[in-house]
Order: C-alpha cells, then structure tokens, then sequence
C-alpha cells in the first residue's frame, strides 16, 4: 500500500455514510486535496478531534484508485473559535469559503498555504472580521484576477488623491479615465486606499495594532465581498450564513 504524509489547513469537511468525512485540506505539499476519512464521527476514533474545519494538521495518507484516505491525523494548530461566538466563525469562514472555492485541487501554491497557516492564530485573537478582510485581500493577491488597487486599469497611471473603483474592470481608475471604463464606478476615496495598503503589507506574524475606521472596514469588505461573488457568479453560504445572525 502507497502512503505519503501531508501537511495542511482544512477548509472544509462534508460527512457521508454513517461515521465517514470528506476532508478539504489545503496542504504544503500538494495544493488543495480532498481526502476520504473512514469511522472519524466514532466517539473513539484518534481522528475525530483533528479532522475538524480550521484545524492545522499533518496526515498520513494511502493512495486509493479514486480518493486517497487519511489513516493518521495529528493536530498542529487549531482555531479555537469554532467553539466560541457564531458571528467569530461566519467571519472566519468566509476567508476559508473563498481560499476552498478559488483553488483548483492539486495546484501547490506555497504563499497560500503560508497564508493559511500563519493567518489561524490570528483568526482566533484578532479582531474577527479584520482578520477575515485581511486573509480574503490577501488571499486574492494569489488568485489571478486580483484587484488592482494603486494604478489605474486603464491608463496605468499611478493612483493619487481621491479615485474611483469599477469591479467590472479590475480595480481603480483614475479621474482622468472615469468616462472611458465600460463598468459602474463607485468611489474610492485616499483613505481607503490608504487601508488596503495597510491590509496587503500586514505581517500576520506581527503584534501589529491595526487602526482600522469603521468607514474603511465596510467599504474594503464591501468591494471584496462584491468583488469575489461577481467572479463565482453566486453569493458565498458563510456571507448568508452572517447575514442570517443580523
Ligand atoms: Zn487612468
């Protein structure tokens, strides 16, 4: 039997039959992978404490003809939030929904996983909704279809002042160029600007304060959450989730 180890972040579980689990875990090694887990919902299964959403584990895992299964878990890190408030975990989530959703399974892509793993213990003490802002802009950065958020799409010129921002077009566009973009335009004012700066440089390793106004936390979450959907072409279940707890 042909096992290999991995090392990863789970994104997502989905149980089937009567105690099995599918496990998406975004590993080191192999990108995002979706792996059978067998008896892990048994009260006494080793498993059951490690295959859980948030969890930062390594694994041993035995090649199958069409899913591989994991035999071994070990927790790394977790995210202790899943047993704290429901609006800590919908935020967490959305950040998770988005990594699980724009990944394609088996593309290793080392700053994402690093991303993951970095951006758990942050998740469970910062300030949830920041943190979740932060790991979905950050995350974007990886996705190909990223927001351009300093220069103009159209003319390339480098944004300064007060701008406006068309989803429709990729990001910002400058004064000059606002009647020439075939999308809405919305505002985007310097501060705000300012903030995504701030949100892209964050080092999650870092005890950094982050002063974020009000203002700027619902204008970035709401281009970023408008912006993901309009690529997926449908809303996120962690941001009706969310929405359901108001
Ligand atoms: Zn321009």
């Amino acid at each position: 039997m042909r096992t290999y180890k991995i090392e990863g972040v789970i994104l997502r579980t989905n149980d089937f039959g009567d105690a099995n689990r599918v496990v998406t875990v975004y590993t080191k090694e192999h990108g995002k992978l979706e792996l059978n887990a067998y008896g892990v919902r048994r009260a006494r299964s080793p498993m059951s404490g490690a295959l859980q959403m948030f969890n930062h584990i390594s694994a041993e895992v035995s090649r199958g003809a069409q899913v591989d299964t994991i035999r071994e878990a070990d927790v790394i890190n977790f995210y202790s939030g899943l047993t704290a408030e429901l609006e800590r975990i919908g935020y967490a989530s959305i950040f998770f929904e988005v990594v699980n959703r724009m990944t394609l399974p088996a593309f290793p892509e080392a700053g994402v996983y690093k991303l993951l793993a970095e951006s758990l213990p942050a998740l469970d003490r910062r300030n949830a909704r920041i943190a979740s802002l932060i790991g979905v802009a950050q995350f974007m950065e990886f996705s190909g279809v990223q927001l351009s958020y300093f220069h103009c799409v159209n003319c390339g010129v480098q944004i300064e002042g007060d701008a406006a921002i068309s989803l429709a077009d990729g990001g910002t566009v400058c004064m000059e160029c606002v009647d020439e973009v075939s999308g809405d335009v919305a505002a985007y004012p310097e501060n705000l600007r300012e903030a995504f700066g701030k949100i892209l440089n964050f080092d999650w390793r870092e005890e950094t304060k982050l002063n974020f106004s009000q203002r700027q936390i619902d204008s970035a979450e709401e281009i970023l959450w408008r912006y993901v959907q309009s690529i997926l072409g449908k809303e996120l279940n962690s941001i009706r989730f969310l929405k359901s707890l108001v």
